[in-house]
C-alpha cells in the first residue's frame, strides 16, 4: 500500500511530525485558548509540494531524460534541476514524492487545517499547479471502489463529521464554481451568477444566494460532491469550457457548541451558563490550471476569455506578493477569487496550499513558476483567529424549554401537593372518625365493663345471701328433725299416758254409768266425758287429771294428735283439748299452741260425729269469752259451723254447733261477718230442729244478736236489723210462744231488743210480732220483761199506733 513504498527514513520522520506537537509547521496546531478575549494567534501559510508520478505519456516522451525536479521529503527539500549539473534548492513546509499516499496527503496537509476548523478557526486548504498535476486528483478524488484514493475533500468532511455531534452541531456545505469571473452554485445549477457580499463585522465575505445543504453523514456528502461535479461539467459543457480553467470551491461550515463540561466558558448574569458556539468554516479550493495561455494548448478562446479566465489566479498571485512581501496594499478586491479567498490569506483562517507538480521537464517552466508561487505563499502570515461567539438564541431557546421544563415541574409538584393534601385531609378525616368510633366503643365498653362487675357483684351478693340462706335452712332443718325426733318420742310417750287416760276414763265412765244406771248413746258418751271435763264441781280426780296430764305433756305435744290417723286417738286428743278448753285460763295457752285452727279442721274433717261434737263443743267453749271470739270469726270458724248445721243429725253435735253460733252472737264487731258467712241463717235452719236444747240455743243466739244491735242503736244511728234483713222474724213469731220456758225467755228477750230500734217497728209490725210484744207485755214471766215491752209498745210511735188499731180491733172483737 501507500505506506509500504515509505522507506524507513520516511516513516521515521513521518512519526516525528504526527507526535511532535511543534516545531513542526505542520504539526497539530495547539488548540488555541477558547477564550473569547484570547488574541488571534501568529499562522503562517503552509505549503507542501506533491509530485505526480510519471504518466503513461512521461514514461514514453521523457524515458531518456530525468525528472526535472528532485525530492528530499526528509529535509522538506526540492530541488529543480536547471541542466544536468545544476539544481536549484527549495525549502517546503512538507515535500510529498509521488508515492505519498492520499492518506498521507491529506494528514500532512488537510488534518491539521480540519482539527482547526472543528476547534473554531476557518480554514482553507487550496491546491496550486498546472492543468494536469493532480490538484484534483489531491483534493476532489471520490473514488468509491478504493478508499484508499479518496481525497482531501471526502477525508476532511469525514474527520469533520466524526468531530461533531449531530444532536447539537450542524454541517453544511455550499460548492460553487468560479469561471470568468462568474460564480455559479454546483449544488443548484440554475443559480448562475451569485454575488459576493462583503462582512466588514467578520472581515469576510459571504455568498448569500449560494446553497446551503446540511450534511448528516458522510454518503449524502458524497453524492453532493459527485452531484456537484457532474452539473461542473453540464456548466462547462454549456459554457464551452473546461475544467481547467475554472475555480472549484467547497465552503463547509460548520457550527459547534462549545462542551461546557470540557470548556471553560462563561456564567450568564443568571448563573446560566451561555451556550458558546463556534462558527468556522472549511474552504477547499479547486483551482484552475496556472499554465500560461499560450502555454496551454487551448485553442479557439479569445483574448478577453483568456485574460478573464486568469484574471482571478493573476489576482491570487498578485495578492500573496504583497503579502509575502508585507506591503502596505493587498489587491484583495481585483478578483472574486481574492475577495473569496480574503480570509485564507491575511485574513484569519489556517491555511494550507498544496502545490502540484509534474516531473517532465518538458514544463519545468511550469513546474517552476508553481514552485514560486508556493514559496511566496509560504510567507503569508495570519492571524489566526477563533470564530468563537455567545449563542444567545440557543441559550434563549434552552432557557425557555428549562422555564417550560419548571412549569410543567412545578404543575406536576402542585398537583402532587395538592394530592398529597388531600390525601393527608383525608387520613386526617379518615383518623377522626375512626378515633371517634373507638372512644364510642371505648366508653360503651367501659359502661358494660361497669355493669358485668356490678352484676358480678350483685351475684357474689346473692351468692352469699342465697348460702347464708342455706346455712340458715340448714340448721333449721336440723332443728326441725331434731324437733321432729324429739316429737316422735313425745309422741310415743303420749300415746302410752293417753291409752293409760283412756283405761282411766273408761273406768270412770263405767263407774258413772253404774251410778246412773241407765243406758247412752255414743253421743251422749262424748257429752258425759265433756260434761266431765267443763264440770266444776263433779269429777275433780278425772279434770284434775286431765290438767296433770296436759302440763305434763303440753298442749302443744298434744295438738298433732289430732290429726293422727288413728280416729280414736282423734277423739281422746279432742275430748283432751275440749275438756282443757272449758276452763278459760287454759284457753290463751289454747291459742298460742294453735289449737283453735286445729279444732276448726278436725270439725271440718273428720266424719266421726262424736269426734265433731267434742270439737264444736270445744270451740263453744272458746266462743264463750269474747277476746277469743273475733279470732274464731277470723279463723274461718262460722263457714265450718255453718255447714255443719247442715249436715249433722246427732242433736248433741247440733247444739254444740248452735251454742258455738250463739256465744258469738253477742259480739257487736263481728255481727256483719255472721251475717255474710252464713251464721244468721244457720241458726234459723237448726231452728227447726225438734230438740229443744237446739231452739234454746238458736233463741239465745237471736237475742244475743238484737240485744248487740239495740245496744248500738242507741249508741249510733238507727239502721234496721240484720236479724229481720235475714228473715228472721217469722221463726221468732213463731215460737215466741212456744210453751216451753228456756226457749221463750230467749225469745222474749230477742223481741224486745228488736222493739228498741224504731227503724225495726215497721217490719215487726207487718211480721205479726206486734200481739207477741203486747202479749209479753202481759203474760210474760218475768216482770222486768213485762215491763220492758210494755214501755217499748208506748215509746214507738209506730207500736203505739199499733196498740191503738189493735185495742180498738180488740174492743170490737
Ligand atoms: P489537474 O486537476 O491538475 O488538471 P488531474 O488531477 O486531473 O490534474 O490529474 C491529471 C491526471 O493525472 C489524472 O488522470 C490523474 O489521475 C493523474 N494523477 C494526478 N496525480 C496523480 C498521482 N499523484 N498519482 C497518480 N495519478 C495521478
Ligand atoms: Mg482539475
Amino acid at each position: 500500500m501507500a505506506n509500504s513504498r515509505l522507506s524507513a527514513a520516511d516513516r521515521a520522520i513521518l512519526q516525528k511530525c504526527l507526535s511532535s506537537s511543534s516545531p513542526s509547521p505542520f504539526g497539530r496546531p495547539k488548540r488555541a485558548n477558547s477564550s473569547k478575549e484570547d488574541g488571534p494567534v501568529s499562522g503562517r501559510v503552509r505549503v507542501a509540494v506533491r509530485l505526480r508520478p510519471r504518466n503513461a505519456e512521461e514514461l514514453k516522451a521523457d524515458f531518456d531524460f530525468a525528472d526535472c525536479v528532485e525530492l528530499e521529503p526528509e529535509l522538506h527539500r526540492l530541488k529543480l534541476r536547471k541542466n544536468n549539473w545544476d539544481s536549484e534548492t527549495f525549502q517546503f513546509d512538507e515535500v510529498l514524492t509521488e508515492h505519498a499516499s492520499q492518506k498521507r496527503v491529506y494528514e500532512v496537509v488537510a488534518k491539521p487545517v480540519v482539527e482547526s476548523v472543528l476547534q473554531g478557526y476557518n480554514g482553507t486548504i487550496m491546491a496550486y499547479g498546472q492543468t494536469g498535476t493532480g490538484k484534483t486528483y489531491t483534493l476532489g478524488r471520490l473514488d468509491e471502489e478504493d478508499d484508499s484514493n479518496r481525497g482531501i475533500m471526502v477525508r476532511a468532511v469525514e474527520d469533520i463529521l466524526a468531530g461533531v455531534s449531530l444532536k447539537d452541531d450542524s454541517i453544511t456545505v455550499s460548492y460553487l464554481q468560479l469561471y470568468m469571473e462568474v460564480i455559479q452554485d454546483l449544488l443548484a445549477p440554475e443559480k448562475e451568477n451569485i454575488p459576493i457580499v462583503d462582512d466588514p463585522k467578520m472581515r469576510d465575505v459571504l455568498v448569500p444566494g449560494a446553497s446551503v445543504v446540511e450534511i448528516k453523514d458522510h454518503k449524502s456528502f458524497s453524492e453532493l460532491l459527485k452531484a456537484g461535479e457532474a452539473n461542473r461539467a453540464v456548466a462547462n459543457t454549456k459554457l464551452n469550457a473546461e475544467s481547467s480553467r475554472s475555480h472549484a470551491i467547497l465552503v463547509v461550515n460548520v457550527r459547534k457548541l462549545v462542551d461546557e463540561a470540557q470548556e471553560n466558558t462563561s456564567l450568564g448574569a443568571q448563573g446560566f451558563f451561555v451556550p458558546t458556539v463556534r462558527r468556522s468554516k472549511l474552504v477547499v479550493v479547486d483551482l484552475a490550471g496556472s499554465e500560461r495561455i499560450d502555454k496551454s494548448g487551448v485553442g479557439g478562446s479569445s483574448l478577453d476569455e483568456a485574460k478573464s479566465i486568469n484574471l482571478s489566479l493573476t489576482a491570487l498571485g498578485k495578492c500573496i506578493n504583497a503579502l509575502a512581501e508585507g506591503s502596505s496594499h493587498v489587491p484583495i478586491r481585483d478578483s472574486k477569487l481574492t475577495r473569496l479567498l480574503r480570509d485564507s490569506f491575511g485574513g484569519t483562517a489556517r491555511t494550507s496550499l498544496v502545490i502540484t507538480i509534474g516531473p517532465s521537464p518538458r514544463h519545468r517552466g511550469e513546474t517552476a513558476s508553481t514552485i514560486m508561487f508556493g514559496q511566496r505563499a509560504m510567507k503569508v502570515e495570519n492571524m489566526v483567529r477563533l470564530k468563537e461567539e455567545f449563542d444567545y438564541k440557543s441559550l434563549c431557546r434552552r432557557l425557555e424549554r428549562e422555564i417550560d421544563r419548571l412549569l410543567i415541574e412545578n404543575e406536576r409538584h402542585t398537583k402532587a401537593m395538592l394530592g398529597a393534601e388531600n390525601l393527608e385531609r383525608v387520613y386526617e378525616e379518615m383518623a377522626a372518625t375512626e378515633k371517634l368510633k373507638h372512644e364510642k366503643e371505648l366508653i360503651e365498653l367501659s359502661s358494660r365493663l361497669d355493669a358485668a362487675h356490678a352484676e358480678k357483684e350483685r351475684v357474689q351478693l346473692d351468692l352469699n345471701k342465697s348460702q347464708t340462706e342455706i346455712q340458715l335452712q340448714k340448721e333449721k332443718l336440723g332443728e326441725e328433725i331434731n324437733r321432729r325426733l324429739n316429737l316422735e318420742t313425745e309422741n310415743t310417750v303420749l300415746s302410752q299416758k293417753l291409752l293409760q287416760l283412756q283405761s282411766e276414763i273408761d273406768e270412770m265412765r263405767r263407774a258413772i254409768d253404774k251410778m246412773r244406771s241407765g243406758s247412752h248413746s255414743k253421743a251422749d258418751r262424748s257429752l258425759n266425758v265433756l260434761k266431765l271435763s267443763q264440770s266444776k264441781d263433779g269429777c275433780k280426780g278425772e279434770k284434775s287429771t286431765i290438767v296433770k296430764l296436759l302440763e305434763q305433756v303440753g298442749i302443744q305435744n298434744l295438738l298433732p294428735l289430732l290429726k293422727s290417723p288413728d280416729e280414736d286417738v282423734q277423739l281422746q286428743a279432742s275430748r283432751v283439748i275440749a275438756n282443757f278448753a272449758a276452763d278459760e285460763a287454759n284457753q290463751e295457752k289454747i291459742f298460742e299452741a294453735g289449737g283453735l285452727s286445729s279444732l276448726i279442721d278436725i270439725l271440718q274433717g273428720s266424719k266421726d260425729e262424736t269426734i265433731c261434737c267434742v270439737a264444736a263443743g270445744a270451740i263453744a267453749n272458746l266462743a264463750m269469752h269474747e277476746v277469743n271470739q273475733v279470732m274464731i270469726v277470723e279463723k274461718g270458724a262460722i263457714e265450718i259451723l255453718a255447714i255443719k248445721a247442715q249436715n249433722v243429725k246427732d242433736p248433741q253435735t247440733l247444739r254444740m254447733v248452735a251454742g258455738a253460733l250463739a256465744n258469738l252472737c253477742g259480739n257487736g264487731e263481728i255481727q256483719v261477718k255472721l251475717k255474710d258467712d252464713g251464721g244468721i241463717k244457720a241458726l234459723l235452719r237448726m231452728g227447726e230442729s225438734e230438740y229443744l236444747d237446739v231452739k234454746a240455743q238458736v233463741g239465745r243466739g237471736l237475742a244475743n244478736f238484737a240485744k248487740c244491735e239495740s245496744r248500738r242503736a242507741l249508741q249510733e244511728c238507727q239502721i234496721k236489723s240484720l236479724l229481720l234483713e235475714e228473715g228472721a222474724l217469722p221463726w221468732i213469731v213463731k215460737n215466741a210462744n212456744n210453751g216451753a220456758e228456756l226457749i221463750c225467755r230467749h225469745i222474749e228477750m230477742a223481741l224486745c231488743h228488736l222493739a228498741q230500734n224504731e227503724s225495726n217497728a215497721e217490719d215487726l209490725v207487718t211480721g205479726g210480732a206486734f200481739p207477741e210484744l203486747v202479749r209479753i207485755s202481759r203474760e210474760s214471766a218475768k216482770e222486768d220483761v213485762r215491763n220492758l215491752a210494755y214501755r217499748l209498745v208506748c215509746a214507738s210511735p209506730v207500736l203505739q199506733a199499733e196498740f191503738l188499731r189493735f185495742s180498738g180491733a180488740s174492743s170490737d172483737a
